[in-house]
């Protein structure tokens, strides 16, 4: 009898290589054909409209209602051309994936006439059912419209729904009726416009001519891929995203020959159609290799600014999927899919960038010049240090948790590694006692501040352990989790750096007004953060025991619980410096963290239920007709009274029951223990029990099936080996 399991396999071991048509253009021509771009806009808008919105792109100014008629109107008659039937807002609400509700152009008119419609009104503002996104309580139900509004500074795109049609999708902010943020862009587009005064306000100090500060991103994204059929063979897979059981294969990563290996066919055709299908969205992916488990891979794409970046993020993974339907492959977003290999991050390359073009992490050659890239630089530490639990917080979820601290995946401890070079030039530089002003380049010369290093560019040089790493142009947050919105730690880290810049400045104005020199006040202020942030510092291997031990030796904070992780987004501190920014209002990070919290309480009781109903209904079922079988062999054996033959099958029989045993008394136990927790009314108390009681039951659940996995004849076991998933051919 074939079982589900093996005629999965026997499908994926079938599958061949599709053959790609590539597209006829050149990628140049292609890149962003589906989007509504400035120079669409530039041949399609009047000049004084193209102005106008061109300056809200820029400024943020916003925009009047007859500029928004005729922007619409061209998009609408950009996006019929191009074979599109409907529009839709298109937003990224609490529940971490993107969202959307499909209108048509079409419409009737009083007379009964056919038009196809889209008003200047319908561009700017709509009003999805959203009862049904998180809020937090932020929505009574007697005030539960939520509203989409749009954001022109990220370019409207076509969307393809595979069976012909295709959506204009207008990306959007998603607030609610009194104006509270109910999605991850209102608050970074707000985290934008601080960080942009705070920024510019320091450049000020040395280049007059800046204004306007940019953060840019450049995101990689890391994934695996099973195929369909097996994916469909793995109940766990489909209902939680990541295997709750399955033992490792004889063979994983330990030779670490995926990583940069070559790639294989069949993944190769999936890339390269999903990278054609981003490049007309716009999305400039560029490198794309193996990862270092089986199975696992990466893409990333070129920086840019970073509300495209994140949006653009979102959207890739969501093409991701649909171009992976169409390779009969699952791509699996999840932290740790897989127990005993390497999980996926987001790593998040993160600048700032000024409208002259200076990337304002970059040092360079010249000395002037390298103390504006210290200033940056030590203002970015400084943040991290001081609001180091709430970064940790950003990137809290049930998946990361998994993830953090397991094999080859940043602690849950937030460090900083900035290289042994650049180190030891700060050290120095607070070595150096008072500082007094030297005539022109002297002054650099004299503190050292002319020799910046570069090495840290070079790729051997850089700490791939460490979760907030300077990598020499950018920082690089290693810790964000791969299903995440990127928009959660970017908030974060743009919020706390625009109230860092905001102290700096106003420490040198005072400084500057006692009549203080410039440059000697921004050294001092300098050195000062540096002491102040030192602990923060590491340059060792973020993965060992040493580091767990120095840090709490340090004083620095490692939390492994989410539940715990989360309070930082309503902590005093927190909630003064998100409110003095006019980021996130107290009750508004309060429905955030409570959001969290559910998300985190609904995970665990997924993978709860996904446990017990595969332990109980695939494993044990299975496990007992095995017995049978042996049972029936050890009994024919008894009566060809070859009673030592079937001493050894009795002694399997008997194993088996003993596992069987233990499994199903701990998944009764388990389903208990989720009981008493649903019955929990306090939502932080809840959340602390399904970590630590409800979960607490997992491993110990796993091992037992894992131990029967061994056991068991290969042809009866139920689930998809590991070894089946992982090695794709
Ligand atoms: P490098 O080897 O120079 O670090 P990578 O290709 O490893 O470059 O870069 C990783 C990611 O960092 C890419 O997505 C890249 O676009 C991004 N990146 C490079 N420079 C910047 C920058 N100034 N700001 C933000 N991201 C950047
Ligand atoms: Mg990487």
């Amino acid at each position: 009898m074939m079982t589900f399991r093996s005629k999965a396999f026997e499908i994926a071991q079938g599958r061949v290589s599709p053959v790609l048509t590539p597209p006829a253009e050149k990628v140049a021509d292609l890149y962003g054909s589906n989007t509504f771009s400035d120079d669409v806009m530039r041949t399609l808008l009047s000049a004084e409209a193209y102005t106008k919105i061109s300056n809200a792109i820029r400024s943020g100014s916003t925009i009047d209602r007859e500029v928004a008629d005729e922007v619409s109107a061209a998009m609408k008659s950009w996006a019929i051309s191009k074979g599109a039937t409907h529009y839709t807002h298109w937003f990224q609400p609490l529940t971490g994936t993107t969202a959307e509700k499909h209108d048509s152009f079409f419409d009737l008119t009083i007379d009964g006439k056919a038009v196809e419609k889209f008003k200047g009104s319908a561009l700017v503002q709509q009003e999805p059912d959203a009862s049904s996104f998180p809020s937090g309580g932020l929505r009574a139900t007697f005030e539960a419209r939520g509203y989409t509004g749009w954001d022109p500074s990220s370019p409207a795109f076509l969307m393809d729904n595979g069976a012909g049609g295709k959506t204009l999708c207008i990306p959007s902010v998603f607030i609610s009726y009194t104006g509270e943020a109910l999605d991850y862009k209102a608050p970074l587009l707000r985290s934008l416009v601080m960080l942009d005064k705070a920024a510019t306000a320091v450049c000020q100090f040395f280049n007059r001519d800046v204004d306007k500060v940019t953060p840019t991103l450049g995101i990689e994204q890391e994934y695996f891929l099973v195929d369909k059929a097996l994916y469909y063979a793995r109940p766990d897979l489909l209902m939680a995203g990541r295997t709750v059981f399955g033992h490792s294969p004889a063979r994983g990563q330990q030779l670490d020959d995926h990583y940069f290996g070559s790639i294989s066919p069949r993944v190769n055709a999936f890339m390269v159609d999903f990278e054609f299908e981003a490049l007309k969205l716009g999305i400039p992916v560029r490198t794309r290799h193996n990862e270092v488990a089986p199975g696992q891979f990466e893409c990333a794409p070129t920086f840019e600014e970073i509300n495209l970046a994140i949006d653009h993020n979102a959207l890739l993974m969501d093409l991701m999927q649909k171009v992976g339907d169409k390779h009969n492959f699952q791509v699996l977003f999840h932290e740790k899919p897989f127990a005993g290999i390497n999980g996926s991050g987001k790593h998040n390359n993160w600048s700032l960038s000024t409208d002259t073009g200076i990337n304002l992490l970059a040092p360079t050659s010249k000395p002037k010049e390298n103390l504006r890239f210290l200033t940056f630089l030590m203002n970015v530490v400084k943040a991290v240090h001081d609001h180091a639990d709430l970064l940790r917080a950003s990137i809290s979820s049930a998946g990361n948790e998994h993830r953090l601290g397991a094999n080859e995946a940043p602690p849950s401890i937030v460090s900083v590694f900035l290289g042994k070079d650049l180190t030891a030039m700060l050290e120095e530089l607070v070595s150096k006692g008072e500082i007094t002003l030297e005539k022109g380049e002297n002054f650099y010369y004299k503190l050292g501040i002319t020799r910046i290093p570069h090495l840290q560019r070079d790729n051997t040089d850089r700490n791939r352990t460490s979760p907030f790493c300077f990598t020499g142009n950018k920082f690089e947050y290693r810790a964000v989790g791969s299903s995440q919105n990127s928009a959660s730690p970017m908030i974060v880290l743009n919020t706390i750096v625009a109230a860092q810049l905001m102290e700096f400045r106003k420490e040198m104005d005072e400084r500057l007004a006692a009549g203080e020199e410039k440059k000697v006040a921004t050294v001092e202020i300098l050195k000062r953060y540096f002491t102040e942030s030192k602990n923060i510092l590491f340059e060792g291997n973020g993965y060992s025991e040493e580091w767990i031990e120095l840090a709490k030796k340090r004083g620095l904070s490692n939390i492994s619980a989410t539940y715990e992780a989360l309070h930082a987004y309503i902590s005093d501190k927190t909630v003064h410096v998100f409110e003095r920014m006019g980021i996130l209002s107290s009750r508004e990070l309060h429905a955030r963290y409570e959001i969290e919290l559910e998300n985190y309480i609904k995970k665990l009781q997924i993978e709860s239920r996904v446990i017990g109903d595969l332990a109980l209904n695939h494993i044990v079922s299975t496990v007992v007709k095995y017995q049978f079988k042996l049972a029936q062999t050890a009994r024919s054996l008894t009566d060809l009274e070859m009673l030592e033959e079937a001493e050894p099958i009795k002694e399997i029989i008997k194993d088996i029951s003993s596992h069987v045993v233990i499994i199903k008394r701990l998944v009764h136990e388990m389903t208990e223990s989720r009981k008493t927790a649903n019955s929990m009314e306090d939502l932080l108390e809840k959340a602390k029990f399904y970590g630590s009681e409800v979960k607490g039951y997992f491993e110990n659940i796993r091992y037992h099936v894992d131990k029967l996995e061994l056991l068991i004849d290969d042809e009866d076991w139920p689930l998809a080996k590991y070894r089946e998933m992982l090695f794709l051919e």
